[in-house]
């Protein structure tokens, strides 16, 4: 199984990526995540990377790229993966479809989740994430049982730092430029399956699920 999750920021794709995960055993992997992973260590990645994230702006192809390569040989992904924030442009999108092409692989399907940009703002701007467990919540659509406090893990809730008013309308930005290009890259390939991303987590998943059987 080898999927990508595809939508603007807010559309719900490492809430899906985490139950896909779930589901079917097979690695989650967010570009985002490992990036913030990578700031959150100042290793050499994150440095590079921490300039364009702070302000909404993809960090260079190049250097996802190659994160990518390196991941998606490694052991664990052998019976698939859930790409949640990659690719992210056509020329990501053309270099992931090489790889996989060498490795004589391919994506199974797309999956685009389909929401608007005023939902969107609402929902970023109520987020808040766990950073030990990666666990994810919502002000209205999600509160945590305690203000603050982790269900999963009792870890102390943050905001993400690039989910602040003028950062997500430059990733919407940026999206609707660079990123929704690829419903056309993929609908041509013939994988491209869309969902409506409105309405609870649970109904979310399923229509996902009905998409991926
Ligand atoms: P969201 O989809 O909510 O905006 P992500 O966690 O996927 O958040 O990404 C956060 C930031 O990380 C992006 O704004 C961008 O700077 C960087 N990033 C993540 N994935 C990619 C990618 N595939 N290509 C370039 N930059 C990326
Ligand atoms: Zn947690």
């Amino acid at each position: 199984m080898r999927l990508i999750l595809l939508g603007p920021p807010g559309a719900g794709k490492g809430t899906q990526a985490k139950m896909l995960k779930e589901q079917f055993g097979v690695p989650q992997i967010s570009t985002g995540d490992i990036l913030r992973q990578a700031v959150k260590d100042n290793t050499e990645l994150g440095i590079q990377a921490k300039s364009f994230m702070d302000v909404g702006k993809l960090v260079p192809d190049e250097v996802v790229i190659g994160l990518i390569k390196e991941r998606i040989k490694q052991d664990d992904c052998e019976a698939g993966f859930i790409l949640d924030g990659f690719p992210r442009t056509i020329l990501q999108a053309e270099k992931l479809s090489e790889t996989l092409t060498e490795m004589g692989l391919a994506i199974d399907t797309v999956v685009n989740l389909e929401v608007n940009a005023e939902e969107v703002i609402s929902r970023l701007a109520g987020r808040s994430t766990c950073p030990d467990c990666g666990g994810m919540f919502h002000e209205e659509s999600r509160p945590p049982k305690v203000s603050g406090v982790c269900d999963g893990c009792g870890g102390l809730l943050a905001q993400r730092e690039d989910d602040n008013a003028e950062t997500i309308l430059k990733r919407l930005d940026v999206y609707q430029e660079s990123t929704a290009p690829l419903k056309q890259f993929y609908k041509k390939q013939g994988n491209l399956k869309t969902v409506s991303a409105r309405g609870s987590v649970e109904e979310i998943f399923s229509r996902v699920l009905e998409m991926v059987k």
